[in-house]
């Protein structure tokens, strides 16, 4: 059985022949079900088992399976890339029609299949909401896909596929960075617009970035930041069970700063006086002296009736005190120097990594058509 079904009337009368088919000139089955495999997020393989599962099973061949599905290839990468480009344009209508000129961003990369793989793709994400969006929309995105190399019989290497990237896997993450800034540059400098960017604490993009004059600011993502910050602690016998508490105040901080630089009314809180208020406030508060708590952290500074929870710090000396201090600073150092002090959120990023994963199973490595299947997850997402 195969996909399409004829039908052939003979009248008895005249010998004329009418013929009917399901399959119309326009829409052929096999071209349709190459581009079901693309959309359904399933190679050949896959496809022809579902297909032989419900009856069919004359099927396209390979080769006619791969030429088909060709023919969808750039015209879906085409669309994906103008859905980004809407994207970005009513993003920058929505920032200046609140008389803004900055953009918040986010930025996160995945690997194709695992990590280091050949291929990885990455998203900028608007960090805002725009009408008809469900989500905070893909305003930018870029793959890096490294040579596909096939062995011949005698030994010999062949290139089945170009690629875009020549260096190390570590690198692609950089690589897709600059082609994503490369893409929208042009257009933040015509509507007079900067770029500020949420990253994940892995990413080092300061160098990356710092060059760019659209870029205005680089953050690290606080759950990213949050995350290294435990695992250092977590390392100390003496300090271990001191991981709540010194967390809630971390975070409670750099909140509190956010806050602040969103309120008109308040005065913007710098990098150093977060971190200041972070390590020195802290110990101090264990101690319970809250004269360096901020209103927003410390409830006892209002309500100093109320017992200070263990652990604290309350019977230890001066000197062990200072130990505690020096082992927030050594926790909480971040070598990117990248502020906290945002409402970015790399939450989004990952929100889409998801959808990537509905077009590009990870068991498989789809060299040929991965940037597509990025493409068709962008289209999906936006
Ligand atoms: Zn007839
Ligand atoms: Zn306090």
């Amino acid at each position: 059985t195969s996909y399409n079904l004829q039908v052939k009337i003979k009248c008895k009368i005249c010998q004329g022949i009418t013929e009917y088919s399901n399959e119309s000139p326009n829409a052929q089955f096999s071209s349709l079900a190459a581009g079901a495999g693309l959309v359904g997020g399933v190679n050949r393989q896959q496809l022809q088992t579902i297909f032989s599962i419900i009856g069919i099973t004359a099927q396209s061949s390979k080769g006619h399976y791969h030429s088909k599905q060709n023919e969808y290839l750039e015209k879906i990468n085409k669309e994906a890339e103008i859905s980004a480009q809407i994207a970005l344009s009513k993003a920058i209508a929505h920032i200046k029609a609140k008389g803004e000129r900055v953009l918040p961003t986010s930025f996160d990369c995945s690997w194709s299949h695992c990590r280091n793989a050949n291929q990885a793709s990455g998203e900028l994400i608007f960090q805002g909401n725009l009408d008809g969006y469900n989500h905070k929309p893909v305003i930018a995105f870029a793959t890096s896909e490294k040579p596909r190399k096939l062995k011949k019989k005698n030994g010999e290497e062949y290139e089945v596929f170009h690629g875009n990237h020549e260096k190390t896997s570590r690198q692609m993450e950089h690589a897709i960075l600059l082609q994503i800034i490369e893409k929208i540059v042009p257009i933040l400098e015509a509507a007079d617009v900067l770029l500020d960017i949420g990253v994940d604490g892995d990413l080092n993009s300061n160098k990356t970035l710092n060059n760019i004059p659209c870029v205005s600011k680089v953050y690290a993502d606080l759950k990213h930041v949050g995350k290294n910050i435990m695992a250092k602690i977590a390392k100390s016998s003496m300090w271990k069970d001191y991981e709540n508490t010194i967390m809630t105040y971390y975070n409670s901080c750099v909140y509190a700063a956010s806050g602040r630089k969103l309120d008109e009314n308040k005065i913007t809180v710098s990098d150093a006086e977060l971190e200041k208020v972070q390590i020195d406030g802290l110990v101090a508060h264990l101690s319970d002296d809250h004269s360096l708590c901020w209103d927003e952290v410390c409830w006892r500074k209002d309500n100093p009736d109320i017992q200070l929870k263990a652990p604290h710090l309350k019977e230890y000396t001066p000197n062990q005190r200072e130990k505690f201090r020096q082992f927030l600073k050594e926790c909480f150092y971040i070598s990117t120097k990248q502020s906290l002090i945002t409402h970015i959120r790399t939450s989004y990023n990952e929100a889409f990594n998801r959808v990537k994963l509905c077009f590009q199973d990870k068991k498989i490595d789809y060299w040929k058509t991965y940037s597509t299947r990025h493409a068709l997850a962008i289209l999906q997402y936006n």
